[in-house]
């Protein structure tokens, strides 16, 4: 089973991806580096609720 997460910029707080991912192999919080276009760079993204 993949659960859907959000994405967001760690520095601006923007939601910027709509992902899944599957509990087994992320149990715990992801973190991503994405490029956030509204920093318009690439930046640390955390998954959350
Ligand atoms: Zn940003």
């Amino acid at each position: 089973m993949r659960t859907r997460i959000t994405l967001a910029c760690t520095e601006c707080k923007q939601r910027n991806y709509n992902t899944t991912k599957d509990k087994k192999t992320h149990p715990d919080r992801m973190e991503l580096k994405k490029y956030c276009r509204f920093c318009r760079k690439h930046t640390l993204h955390k998954e959350t609720k």
